[in-house]
């Protein structure tokens, strides 16, 4: 089978591997629709474990059963988490499953024709997807999750003032699911094309993100803001997240700058003000389950974000818009596709 090997952003291959055959507890699945991630892009993260075969955002079709599996067959139409908690340690008692330090297995990667599921991931990573949910609506499950736990542990309220630094697709999902929620909205990015689809999803006010934001916000909700979400890796984000957030509110920082970059923030200001500063990395069962109805039922659209859908053979391609940042917003690998 062929898979998009990845040896750096500037270097990804396809190649030859050995189509896998399930073992006992084991899946085989067809990729449809994998997208490429915003932290697939981020070097620095994923040096470590290179080459590496990158893709956690996948629609795929069962091929072929392991020995024992029962709770799925030939056909199926799944949604696979890239990792599963144990539901069992202390973190994921409390509800902290990023944190799990019981994770066993780890999905191999969906820029490839097929992904042999680990057993543990077939048990309590993956998902039936509703008959009305398609495979390139599935590439959004585990994004959404991920924004829906930003949000639930923000505790965000009908009618809350809600700042979303950065309109890419972290940004604009935020975006929708405030919205969704009852919060007035604001968004920011450098690229006006980004920000006149934030409007058009649901914000109330843009801006771009190299104004006076604090001051557009005033001007629009003549308020600061109860929650800043912070989407993108840039310094001066920061910045306006702290001018940004009001007396009592909460900034997430859903990305982060580079680990070389120093951060400061202003604790003396902040402790009197009782501001918080929350991160929010990936998500967890309860999650991924919501996103699921969320995109099912409608309430969350996500068709309107896909940009691009690319061959395998154009997972290169894809990695380069991505990190231009462009016009690119969610761009989807078909690896089925032999365009
Ligand atoms: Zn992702
Ligand atoms: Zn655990």
């Amino acid at each position: 089978m062929k898979v998009s090997m990845w040896y750096n952003n500037t270097d990804i291959r396809v190649e030859e591997v050995p189509t896998p055959s399930p073992g006992k507890g084991e899946l085989l699945v067809r990729v449809i629709s994998c997208g490429i991630c915003g932290s697939d892009v981020v070097e620095w993260y994923r040096l470590p474990r290179a080459p590496l075969v990158m893709g956690h955002e996948v629609g795929v079709e069962v091929v072929e059963t392991g020995e024992g599996v029962s709770r799925f067959k030939k056909g199926d139409r799944l949604f696979i988490a890239p990792k599963v908690p144990c539901l069992q340690c202390t973190y994921c008692l409390k509800g902290h499953y990023p944190q799990c330090s019981e994770v066993k297995d780890r999905l191999p990667g969906g820029f490839a024709e097929y992904i042999l599921v680990p057993k543990e991931i077939v048990n309590h990573g993956s998902y039936l997807l509703p008959d009305n949910l398609s495979y390139d609506q599935a590439t959004f499950i585990e994004p959404l999750a991920c924004v829906v736990r930003a949000q639930r542990i923000s505790s965000l309220e009908a009618g809350d003032t809600v700042l979303i630094l950065g309109s890419g697709m972290s940004g604009l999902l935020h975006t929708k699911l405030a919205r969704l929620n009852g919060c007035r909205v604001m968004v920011t990015d450098i690229n006006p094309r980004k920000l006149e689809m934030a409007k058009e999803y649901g914000a109330d006010v843009v801006a771009d993100a190299k104004s006076d934001v604090p001051g557009q916000l005033m001007a629009a909700f003549d308020q600061k803001a109860d929650a800043v979400i912070v989407t993108t890796s840039s310094l001066s984000a920061l910045t306006q997240a702290w001018q940004s957030v009001d007396m009592g509110g909460v900034v997430v920082l859903f990305a982060v700058p580079d680990p070389d970059k120093v951060v400061a923030v202003p604790v003396n200001d902040f402790w009197r003000k009782e501001i918080r500063i929350l991160t929010s990395y990936y998500c967890g069962p309860p999650d991924i389950e919501e996103a699921i109805e969320l995109i099912a039922s409608g309430n969350i659209f996500v068709d309107d974000l896909i940009t691009h859908r690319l061959p395998l053979s154009e997972t290169a391609k894809g990695f380069q818009m991505l990190l231009e940042g462009g016009d690119a917003v969610k761009i989807i690998v078909n690896p089925q596709s032999n365009r």
